[in-house]
């Protein structure tokens, strides 16, 4: 593959259409997949891999479940798209209103990113508030507003995570640990009237699996709903991963506005945000925010969403791909732990995330102070023995329901083998 991989880097920025994909597979380079089905990709080298990337997150029903598949190439059949609303949008939106709590009305979009940036200019056209609030190490998509790393201190105004992002941008987004109440109490009293919003990702997904400490999301919504502002809860990645309708459902929340993709897309390019009926008013055509998109709700994408939705069917799904999900995590640490290595793991739903650590963390700064050769390590040595598993400790791990006993077994013995050479 390496000829491809020298054409990619002369015509795509470091030869991919996302950062995250460039990484060293087996040969050096990164591989190039031919196809996908259930938990397996099939490299262009003809290499069969146990998949737990699962296209960071949407394929919960495995990769090419068939009923998305043809749910796919029916609407094909009847057209890619038409610019002017169809039934199916109606039947989708009314199964996201169903289903996610709060979610009074919903705006379908194309992409987690293009979720998150409107939900935060309707936050702040509510509030007529300028400021945001950010966890450090979440990730919401990359508009300039949410490209903003932490500033020295513990609640600090935002710089850029990014080139390109004005600092004047950048610093009405204020950062904050994850997991850390009292600099969360603290931002509060000195730039409360100023605040818009406050996004958060219930479990963070973006810098490993975090889970929020007990109480933590409660006390994060009272804070902010005390003062004012409104709760951007963004469940791109949590939303029908960790429980049917989300972890705002699972942990009781009272979102404002919510964000999804990756699963309610079922790997078509959709995204959606919605919430609260007097919230959501201010949208055009209704209201003055503006917002609108040429593949908007697009078709094959809502007939993909649709089907996977309709097929994963409600909250019984979810206590399978938990049980075998928890096993996995849990007989990967042990297996670590009896070769001596430091490994735990945070883990909840369909997601989780081994560390090289001997304390799980709770935030960016203790995800930062992990072993990283020994992760980097683990990643090759999987790969040579045919496990996909994040290039970087930095992301979580997707099992779906195709990640059957024979697969789990499999990933558990290479695990072995590679722990023993660490
Ligand atoms: C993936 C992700 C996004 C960005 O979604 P894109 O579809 O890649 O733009 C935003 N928020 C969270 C929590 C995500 O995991």
């Amino acid at each position: 593959m390496a000829d491809w991989w020298t054409r990619a880097q002369a015509v795509m920025p470091g030869g991919v259409n996302s950062p995250v994909r460039s990484f060293r597979g087996v040969g050096g380079t990164p591989f190039f997949v031919k196809e996908s089905k259930g938990p397996h990709l099939i490299t262009e080298d003809g290499i069969t891999l146990v998949d737990y990337v699962m296209g960071y997150g949407p394929f919960i029903l495995g990769h090419s479940a068939p009923p998305v598949i043809e749910a796919v190439i029916n609407q094909a059949h009847r057209g890619l798209g038409y610019g002017v609303p169809t039934t199916q949008e109606v039947l989708y939106a009314e199964l996201l209103c169903r289903s996610v709590p709060n979610l009074d009305v919903v705006r379908l979009v194309n992409s987690g990113t293009e979720a998150t940036m409107s939900a935060l200019r309707v936050a702040r056209a509510v509030t007529g508030r300028r400021r945001v609030v950010k966890f450090a190490g979440c990730y919401h998509g990359h508009h300039d507003s949410l490209l903003i790393k932490a500033g020295s201190g513990a609640a600090t105004l935002g710089v850029p995570d990014s080139g390109g992002v004005p600092e004047e941008v950048a610093a009405l987004t204020i950062t904050v640990p994850y997991n850390d109440i009292e600099a969360f109490r603290g931002l509060f009293k000195q730039y409360g009237p100023e605040i818009a919003a406050v996004i958060i990702e219930p479990v963070a997904g973006n810098m490993g699996t975090i889970l929020p400490s007990p109480g933590f999301l409660r006390t994060v919504q009272d804070i902010t709903h005390q003062h004012g502002a409104l709760l951007v809860v963004d469940e791109v990645m949590t939303g029908f991963r960790v429980a049917w309708g989300g972890a705002s459902k699972l942990f009781g929340l009272d979102p404002d506005l919510v964000c999804l993709a990756k699963v309610v897309g079922a790997g078509m390019p959709l995204g959606a945000y919605g919430g609260k009926r007097e919230y959501m008013s201010l949208v055009a055509p209704l209201g003055p925010v503006y917002q609108a998109g040429t593949f908007s709700g697009n078709p094959v994408a809502v007939a993909a969403g649709l089907a996977q939705l309709n097929a994963i069917g409600g909250s019984e799904f979810y206590a399978d791909l938990s049980q075998r999900t928890q096993y996995l995590a849990q007989e990967l640490v042990a297996l670590g732990r009896r070769h001596g290595v430091a490994v735990s793991t945070n883990v909840i739903g369909g997601m989780f995330t081994l560390f090289f650590s001997e304390r799980a963390p709770s935030q960016f700064s203790e995800v930062e102070e992990t072993n990283r050769k020994h992760y980097q390590a683990f990643f090759h040595g999987l790969l040579h023995r045919g496990i996909f598993f994040p290039p970087s400790p930095f992301e979580t791990a997707f099992p779906s329901s195709q990640h059957d006993d024979g697969v789990v077994e499999l990933t558990l013995k290479a695990a072995d083998e590679v722990f023993r050479t660490l």
